[in-house]
């Protein structure tokens, strides 16, 4: 059987569905957390790693974080995601951002992995949010030289995470048959 998608920004939010799914799995796994090093040092925070991971996880796992789509202007184009304080558990995705479609060549699997990380990212920044007391951000929105600060570390970590136990040659040929349509 095959899903006919009307175009790409449909299939980019199948993605999104299919990175949500192995997100719920991820933070459900102990392993996920525990191989977070605890003594690994985050920029842009005093908190240690033990209270950010502690934090992370209990919040992933019982919030209702919320995912939903917009078109921006031209001007805002280059905004993947964000996230607002009148709306604390919800992400935000930017439909019109060049990286919000599968790229040419790119794998469905390191789609999902991309996707996954984006979302991970903004969760760190929802929990900022919402503990006022706390402050685990990145300052600025200057990407450069921010990997180690916790939302961009966490995301990349997921990442990585997802694609290490999950890049495997069957998955991606059950999603092709259904994602592959035109
Ligand atoms: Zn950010």
């Amino acid at each position: 059987m095959i899903f006919k998608f009307e175009n790409k920004i449909e299939k980019a939010k199948f993605n999104y569905v299919m990175a949500i799914m192995h997100i719920n799995e991820l933070v459900r796994s102990k392993e996920f957390w525990k191989n977070i090093p605890n003594d690994k040092k985050f920029t842009y925070t005093l908190h240690s790693t033990d209270r950010l991971k502690n934090l992370m996880s209990s919040y992933m796992r019982n919030a209702e974080i919320e995912i939903t789509f917009y078109r921006s202007s031209w001007f805002f184009r280059g905004v993947v995601s964000n996230v607002k304080n009148n709306k604390p558990n919800t992400i935000n995705i930017n439909t019109r951002h060049r990286n919000f479609t599968r790229t040419s060549g790119e794998s469905i699997i390191m789609d999902i992995a991309d996707k996954i990380n984006t979302i991970c990212h903004e969760c760190v920044h929802i929990a900022d949010n919402l503990n006022g007391n706390m402050s685990f951000g990145h300052g600025d929105n200057n990407p450069v030289g921010k990997e180690d600060s916790f939302p961009y570390w966490f995301g990349n970590y997921a990442r990585d995470y997802f694609i290490y136990y999950y890049n495997d040659s069957v998955q991606e040929e059950m999603l092709k048959r259904i994602n592959y349509v035109q």
